[in-house]
């Protein structure tokens, strides 16, 4: 078993069953969710679902991670010792009958003996790429999604560093015009991102897209991760059930380019409507 190196201080408590003064430890007023796991080993102990308010001056639980702490009364035969059940280490003690919680218990632990582990949040802001012809035009109705926190015009899926627009534009760079959307995603998901692509553009269309031609304007979906990807493709698969003769391509997400200021919010800022781009339900 791989034990954690302890300090003078942490040994004096875990090892030698010390106990560190009342209203001092990390943990004694402290509320965020999460698990509280052994200092010395590791193993889960307590969840923060089960610590309340002792007014004791150290962290009290009333109920433990099943199996993971082992009682023992002390040699005075007068309090019950609590150790972590994986490696002996000392946690404190447990007391019960006292009424001050639903299960009646307190395990009265020392801050020292536990470090802790913030339960997992959601991220809040998640990001996509896509390419579907004139990237002013795609720009102009994505950011229009509830949910939608920001988008980013750029190039990427070229072969060439810091691209420009001209570059791009004569055609042998390899880029695609494309967008970067950062979305929220327990407003939106990526799912319903991808489905607003495919209905601002026409994914039918090789490398053009309304009037404008060039390899640039090539429909296509940069996936961040594998589940980007499957739902790219399950959405691809719906419609080409559908009858329509999807040309997207779906590829790993790489470095991308963002492009010069004035490409930015371009028909925001010039306030007029895309002639490329437009909405057709598809799904
Ligand atoms: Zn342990």
């Amino acid at each position: 078993m791989e034990f954690r190196k302890l300090t003078a201080e942490e040994e004096h408590i875990i090892v030698n069953k010390g106990t560190e003064r009342p209203y001092t430890g990390k943990y004694d007023s402290f509320w965020e969710k999460g698990t509280y796991v052994c200092k010395r080993c590791g193993a889960p102990l307590y969840r923060s679902e089960d610590k309340f308010d002792a007014g004791c001056g150290w962290p009290g639980f009333d109920d433990e991670i099943p199996g993971a702490v082992t009682m023992k009364t002390d040699a005075d035969g007068m309090r019950t010792e609590i150790l972590c059940t994986r490696c002996g280490a000392h946690l404190g003690h447990v007391f019960k009958g006292e009424g001050l919680t639903a299960k009646n218990t307190r395990h009265c632990v020392n801050s020292i003996s536990m470090d802790f582990i913030p339960a997992k949040t959601r991220p809040s802001s998640d990001t996509a790429i896509f390419s579907g012809g004139c990237f002013w035009g795609v720009e102009y109705y994505m950011k229009k999604a509830k949910g939608v926190t920001g988008t980013t015009v750029g190039y990427t899926g070229g072969h060439t560093d810091n691209p420009t627009y001209k570059q791009v534009c004569a055609g042998n760079t390899g880029h695609y015009e494309a967008i970067q959307i950062a979305f929220d995603p327990s407003v939106i998901s990526f799912e319903q991102v991808a489905k607003l692509f495919f209905e601002i553009h026409d994914p039918t269309e090789w490398n053009h897209q309304g009037p404008d031609f060039g390899e640039q304007y090539r429909s296509a979906v940069f996936y961040r991760d594998e589940e980007q990807k499957k739902v790219t493709l399950d959405l691809i698969a719906q419609l080409k059930a559908k009858g329509f003769k999807v040309v997207t391509e779906v590829k790993p997400a790489g470095k991308f380019w963002i492009a010069e200021d004035y490409h930015q919010d371009y028909y925001t800022h010039k306030g007029s409507e895309p002639y490329c781009h437009g909405f057709v339900q598809r799904f």
